[in-house]
């Protein structure tokens, strides 16, 4: 199996920080994403329990090194799905969005942001 890009460029910098985590683990959850994908932090938290701030801080390290772009996803309060549209910062989220699932306007937009990583 091929080793996942993004684990092989952030590992070495991971153990110099000894960060107190899985790595058979991660790199098995690492090695499920291509280029192109999306990675959400929660999936990360809840697949590897992993506290989330570590979870943050690996992802950050991973933008460092190239592996990974941030960009905001917006949550629906009202039917709980992500509306399908990417930002790449907080000064392209209009101040309110309708959402594709279930038409709901979702007013200040930015208090329902996420964070979640593209996988280059
Ligand atoms: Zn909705």
């Amino acid at each position: 199996m091929m080793l996942s890009n993004i684990f092989a460029k952030v590992v070495p910098l991971l153990k110099e920080k000894k960060f107190d985590i899985d790595y058979d683990a991660l790199a098995k959850f690492l090695e499920r994403y291509k280029p192109g994908d999306w990675l959400y932090p929660d999936a990360m938290h809840r697949n590897l329990k992993m506290n989330i701030k570590t979870v943050y801080e690996i992802l950050e390290l991973c933008v460092e090194m190239k592996s990974l772009e941030q960009y905001l996803q917006i949550y629906c309060p009202h039917c709980q799905k992500y509306t399908g549209q990417y930002y790449k910062t907080i000064a392209e989220i209009p101040d309110e969005i309708n959402c594709l699932h279930c038409d709901y306007e979702i007013l200040n937009p930015l208090n329902h942001a996420i964070i979640i990583y593209k996988v280059l």
